[in-house]
């Protein structure tokens, strides 16, 4: 009988332990899911509102949504206007203050760090989705480590219990992605001084840390889908710049971009925009490394 006191004491214990016991995250996208998955192991239960395969500035509030963010503990998005047209709806019905601006259990991963791209002159009129800057910081590494360390702290604050734990975590996590950097730095070196065309400005991030210059858009101005005569201008621009690729993600429409390659021979590059982009992204690390790995092998 002795033996089998410990078991049932285990069962014991575990029955008694309340839901709460785990950190419960509403991510925005797959980036953030990923990253307070890294930083908060078994201690958070993390969703994610959008996946790999939608973009992220159009969503719809969903009731299930609605439903995710009631339970929330903490919500992690990007902010900087990415979600302004489905994130204030979400919060004001979820009916949940602990998730709501300035509390504990807000989290906005582009409060954290500078963004580029501010535009000096708003003409919300264009329909410029980046009023508020470059929202696309899931790809500035070292941006992303500033906020790893941020989300970090907000986890401790939330689940004092676990500070140690959290702190352990990030710590791992800073020092193999700091790894990481070098060696994509050093991989990527090659690419410094390459011109590229994206369709969307969710590259600039990662085309500014690797020395890679944006020389066009597809997209007039961000949110603004390609007009005839926008290419007829990305065309002659092709024919006095070399461009080495066309750079585009799974969620946007590429008649434009096919055109363009068509005409051009320039290459179209279909990266994954986050993790769970493709097979391969499977968490952070892994969506640079193919990302990274896809740039250097179409030179
Ligand atoms: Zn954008």
């Amino acid at each position: 009988m002795k033996l089998l006191t410990p078991t049932l004491g285990l069962i014991l214990f575990l029955l008694a332990s309340p839901a709460s016991a785990v950190v419960k995250v509403f991510a925005c996208e797959p980036e953030w899911k990923a990253l307070v998955e890294t930083l908060g192991g078994e201690y958070v239960k993390a969703s994610s509102a959008t996946t790999a395969f939608q973009d992220p500035h159009y969503i719809e509030a969903r009731p299930s949504l609605i439903a995710k963010t009631r339970r929330a503990d903490l919500i992690v998005c990007t902010g900087a206007e990415l979600e302004v047209g489905w994130l204030p709806l979400l919060l004001r019905q979820s009916g949940n203050s602990a998730i709501q601006k300035n509390e504990l259990g807000y989290f906005l991963a582009a409060d954290q760090v500078e963004r580029i791209e501010v535009p000096e002159n708003l003409d919300r009129s264009q329909g410029d989705l980046h009023a508020s800057g470059n929202p696309h910081v899931h790809w500035g590494p070292y941006r992303l480590l500033t906020i790893a360390k941020a989300l970090s702290d907000r986890l401790q604050k939330l689940d004092a219990k676990h500070v140690a734990q959290y702190r352990q975590r990030y710590q791992a996590f800073a020092t193999k992605w700091k790894k990481q950097i070098s060696k994509w730095e050093s991989q990527a070196a090659e690419l410094k001084g390459k011109k590229v065309i994206v369709y969307h400005k969710n590259w600039s991030y990662l085309l500014n840390w690797l020395g890679i210059e944006m020389v066009g858009n597809l997209e007039p101005k961000p949110g603004l889908p390609p007009t005839s005569a926008h290419l007829a201008n990305l065309l002659e621009l092709t024919r006095s710049t070399e461009i080495s690729y066309i750079m585009t993600t799974n969620f946007q429409n590429d008649k434009g971009a096919r055109w363009l390659s068509e005409k051009t021979d320039i290459p179209i590059l279909s990266l994954p925009y986050t993790v769970g982009g493709d097979k391969k992204a499977s968490d952070l690390i892994s969506l640079y490394d193919g990302v990274i790995s896809a740039l250097t092998n179409y030179q």
